[in-house]
């Protein structure tokens, strides 16, 4: 099954740049442009990561992973967070919110795509790593 990735994102041209740059991966690219819609679309659908523009009309950007995290099925989905407006300290606050990856703007359209996927791969590693660990538990060998 293709990956699924959900990108949010209030203005048009940025979300068709991320469209665009992520498109020919074979992922499954889920669309929202608010917070809100974010987290609906999230439930519904359970992303294997999301990118996320950190100002959004309604909701804060920060208050979706908070949201998320909140869920069992989110607790460790990766979340990247993308802003124009970098400044001192943002790093720290952005992943203290519940964000695993930060990015600024504007999006290096070339790196985008190996960013993404180093990240799919390493949570793919966890995910194993994890159920490995979980079998050993319910199934002693001895
Ligand atoms: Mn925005």
């Amino acid at each position: 099954m293709p990956e699924k990735i959900l990108i949010v994102e209030d203005n048009p041209l940025n979300m068709k740049l991320m469209l665009m740059t992520l498109r020919n991966y074979g992922y499954t690219l889920l669309q929202a442009t608010d917070g809100e819609e974010a987290i609906d679309f999230a439930r519904r659908e359970k992303p294997d990561l999301i990118i996320m523009d950190i100002r959004l009309h309604k909701m804060d950007g920060q208050e979706v992973p908070r949201r998320l995290r909140r869920m069992p099925d989110f607790k460790d989905t990766p979340i990247i967070a993308v802003t124009a407006h970098a400044m001192k300290g943002d790093r720290e606050k952005f992943l203290g919110a519940g964000f695993d990856h930060y990015l600024p703007k504007p999006i290096d359209t070339r790196e985008l795509p190996k960013f993404v996927a180093k990240i799919l791969l390493s949570h793919q590693k966890s995910a194993i790593l994890m159920s490995v660990k979980n079998d050993g538990k319910e199934n002693p060998r001895s």
